[in-house]
C-alpha cells in the first residue's frame, strides 16, 4: 500500500487488533491500517452507527455527555484558534453534539459544522442553530477562502485520505487562516500496550514523529503550535467516571473506581505513571496557511 502522507510503499508492521494490522511508514512515520475502506463504505458505517463488522460507534446522547465533561478542553481549542485569528467564520469538522461550536459562538465566531452521524448532527443543529452538513468536507464544495478557523478534534484518525482532506482545508481557508487539530500521535517505540483500546477499523491512521511536519510542508501549512499530552486532565474527574462509553469492561471498572474511597486519586496516580512511559500522546496542533506564490 502507498503512504497517504509521503507516497512511500515501505512499511513496518507494528501490531494487530481485531484481526486488523497497523503498519508504520518508514519514511514519514504515519501509522495506517491495512485495509482503508472506500468512502462509500465509510459513510454507510457512520450512518448505521457501526464499523468493522459489528463494533458500535458511541450513541449521540453518550457523545453529548462526553463532550460536556470535556468542556474545558473545547474551551482550550477555541482559545488556541483565537490566539491567531480573533474572529470570523469557524468550521468544526466532526462536530459531534456541537459543544465546541457553542463555545466558538460564545466567543463571537460565526459557526458551521460537519457531522456524518445523523443523531449527533441533529443535536449539534439544535444546540447551535447553525448549518451542520452530513457530508465529508470535500463533498460540500465550499468556495475558496470560506473560513478563518477550521477545527478537527479527534477526526484525523477517521479520515480516509488525510492528504486529500488537508488539501481541501488549505483551499477553503482564508489567507492566514488556521487549522486547530487534536489527534493521537505515536512517538518511537509505540506498542499495543500504550493504549487500552486502539479501535482499529474506526481509527484508520495515527500520526508518528515526523508525520505532521511532512503533511504541513506538502500541503502548505506552517506548524505554529504542537503540544504532546497523554490523557487530558479533564479525564480524571467524577463526571468522566460516571459517563459511560462503548466498552463494557471499562464501564464496570469506572463504576468500581467511582464507588471505592480514594479510587479516583489512585487511578490518576496510575495513569500519570503510565503516561511517563507511554509512546501514545493526545497531541494538539495549530497550522497556518503559508503564503501562496
Ligand atoms: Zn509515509
Amino acid at each position: 500500500m502507498t503512504c497517504d502522507c509521503c507516497g512511500s510503499t515501505t512499511w513496518t508492521p507494528r501490531f494487530a487488533e481485531n484481526g486488523i494490522t497497523l503498519r508504520q511508514c518508514e519514511s514519514c512515520d504515519l501509522l495506517s491500517i491495512d485495509d482503508i475502506p472506500v468512502p462509500e463504505k465509510r459513510m454507510t458505517e457512520m450512518e448505521e452507527g457501526h464499523y468493522a463488522g459489528n463494533l458500535s460507534i458511541v450513541d449521540a446522547s453518550k457523545q453529548s455527555r462526553a463532550e460536556q465533561v470535556q468542556l474545558a478542553r473545547f474551551e482550550n481549542f477555541v482559545r488556541l484558534g483565537r490566539e491567531h485569528v480573533p474572529g470570523g467564520r469557524w468550521l468544526d469538522i466532526g462536530c459531534g453534539a456541537g459543544v465546541l461550536l457553542q463555545v466558538a459562538q460564545r466567543e463571537g465566531f460565526e459557526v458551521e459544522g460537519i457531522e456524518l452521524s445523523a443523531d449527533r448532527r441533529a443535536l449539534a443543529a439544535q444546540a447551535t442553530g447553525a448549518t451542520i452538513h452530513g457530508r465529508p468536507v470535500e463533498d460540500v464544495a465550499y468556495p475558496d477562502a470560506s473560513f478563518d478557523v477550521i477545527s478537527l478534534i479527534n477526526v484525523f484518525s477517521h479520515l480516509i485520505s488525510p492528504m486529500h482532506t488537508f488539501g481541501e482545508l488549505r483551499r477553503i481557508l482564508r489567507p492566514g487562516g488556521v487549522v486547530v487539530m487534536a489527534t493521537g500521535e505515536m512517538t518511537a517505540g509505540v506498542a499495543k500496550a500504550d493504549m487500552l483500546h486502539w479501535n482499529l477499523g474506526d481509527h484508520l491512521h495515527f500520526l508518528g514523529d515526523r508525520t505532521m511536519q511532512r503533511y504541513a510542508d506538502t500541503v502548505g501549512f506552517e506548524v505554529l503550535h504542537h503540544d504532546r499530552q497523554w490523557l487530558p486532565d479533564a479525564m480524571f474527574s467524577r463526571e468522566w467516571l460516571r459517563a459511560k462509553g462503548r466498552s463494557g469492561p471499562k464501564n464496570a471498572l469506572k463504576t468500581t473506581i467511582d464507588r471505592t474511597p480514594g479510587g479516583l486519586a489512585l487511578l490518576r496516580a496510575v495513569m500519570l505513571r503510565r503516561q511517563a512511559d507511554s509512546s501514545a500522546h493526545a497531541s494538539e496542533f495549530v497550522l497556518r496557511t503559508t503564503q501562496q506564490d
